[in-house]
């Protein structure tokens, strides 16, 4: 496979770009690989600047449900860009778009656009601790909710303990207010709420991880979530930036049937383009500006591009069977490589809800953080790299999520089996 052409961009992209790109994971470091430089996309293909092809299941990290250059989105985006790009006011698509997302998730009574999933969490924990006169987050370890600085905080040397910062540049003093722990443990979420009674603003989580490889909230999770922050009157946030619109039309909360009061969003109800929502119940919502004392506003919030792409994206997704579509193509492709990997001998353990999976490199079950680290990641790092060679794209790194749209067919999943048949041959 020819990769001359990515690898001069790659280096000139270097001298003016950190890293060469725009956002760390694409750099491909956790791989060892040439990250590829894409030239186009139609359908469930990219192509890249060398001309090679590949049948993509990152689909742009989730937001491209209905494959690339979606016809119906492509048209909605050039209908609506001849009316202008922005207006910086109000105007009817948002109306329509924040209609449709009220209509389908089942928390949402209100919804705040914005510009992107980082800017939704952000916003959403500032509305939290605005309404509750409180401090404290709770998240849990390898959930994933943009970077924010609340958000870069690893856990302290206790269970329930403040947080320790995980980037350079966040203040110690902004993440001693976040508190990280264990994914599907209420346990531990007990005893952080015995310690700091009274101070718990929010607890946000991915209702199903989907940042450290995909992983399902184990039964009574959610449930206990729900239960223990009304009990002690916290906000809970269920951050559907990539299982919103994703596992069901509703997200994860119509699947799990477990309503939290503020939902954060992303990814598809953008069709790709630059999106965010915050919303939840009325009352909390109210506190927002200019109704309420929370401040968050945007130059570019409820862009006419953005909402028109949105409104075609949910339109087709709302047609019936899409998401049992998409669940049959989850299940046909997770089981098939599964089988393979029995095959040949290789420990692994494939996790799916619907359309979004990942193949954990590991045979024991993965529920959590510390079972996800227990993957061989240079095997995965073999993976990865001889199915990209065959032409499949799959997500580069071990604790990354992979997905199918609604563009790709049986034969492209055949082909990718045959494609993991040859590499697990191989590794
Ligand atoms: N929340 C979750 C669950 C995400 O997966 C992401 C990004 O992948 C974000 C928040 C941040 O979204 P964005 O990258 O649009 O800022």
């Amino acid at each position: 496979m020819r990769t001359e052409k990515s690898e001069a961009l790659l280096n000139r992209a270097k001298k003016v770009i950190p890293g060469g790109v725009n956002s760390p994971v694409r750099a491909y470091k956790a791989v060892d690989e040439i990250p590829r430089f894409i030239e186009r996309g139609e359908g469930a293909y990219i192509y890249d600047v060398d001309k090679n092809r590949y049948i993509d299941y990152v689909c742009s990290w989730g937001p491209l449900i209905l494959g690339h250059a979606d016809p119906d989105v492509i048209s909605a985006i050039q209908e609506a860009s001849y009316k202008g790009t922005s207006y910086g006011a109000p105007t009817l698509a948002e109306v329509e778009l924040a209609e449709m997302i009220v209509d389908a998730v089942p928390s949402v009574e209100k919804v705040r656009l914005v510009n992107s999933g980082t800017e939704a969490t952000m916003s959403a924990i500032r509305l939290a601790r605005g309404y509750t006169n409180r401090d404290i987050i709770i998240k849990f370890e390898g959930c994933y909710h943009g970077h924010g600085d609340s958000f870069l905080a690893k856990a302290g040397s206790g269970v329930a303990t403040f947080g320790l910062p995980d980037s350079l540049g966040v203040p110690k003093d902004i993440v001693k207010n976040s508190i990280t722990l264990p994914f599907n443990n209420l346990d531990t979420l007990k005893d952080a709420f015995l310690s700091y009674k009274d101070n718990i603003a929010a607890v946000i989580v991915e209702p199903v991880a989907g940042n450290m490889g995909v992983i399902p909230p184990k039964e009574g999770f959610l449930e206990g979530l729900r239960e223990l922050t009304m009990n002690e009157k916290s906000v809970l946030i269920f951050d559907e930036v990539i299982t919103g619109f994703r596992v069901n039309y509703g997200g994860a909360q119509k699947l799990y049937g477990i309503t939290p009061d503020l939902t954060c969003l992303g990814k598809i109800i953008g069709g790709g383009l630059p999106v965010g929502a915050y919303g939840g119940k009325k009352e909390i919502m109210n506190y927002i500006a200019p109704e309420g004392g929370v401040y968050q506003a945007g130059t570019l919030s409820g862009n006419p591009l953005a909402v028109a792409a949105g409104i075609a994206t949910l339109k087709k997704l709302k047609e019936p069977k899409t998401y049992d579509k998409l669940d049959e193509m989850g299940d046909f492709l997770t089981k098939a490589i599964f089988d393979l990997t029995k095959k040949y001998n290789i420990k692994a353990t494939a996790n799916r809800v619907g359309s979004m999976f990942s193949l954990f490199f590991t045979n024991e079950k993965v529920t959590d953080y510390n079972s996800a680290k227990k993957s061989d990641t240079k095997l995965f790092a073999s993976y990865f790299k001889k199915m990209l060679s065959n032409g499949i794209y799959i997500a580069p790194s071990q604790f990354e999520a992979s997905f199918i749209s609604l563009a790709h067919t049986y034969s492209d999943l055949e082909k990718t089996i045959e494609a993991a048949d040859k590499t697990f041959k191989e590794l």
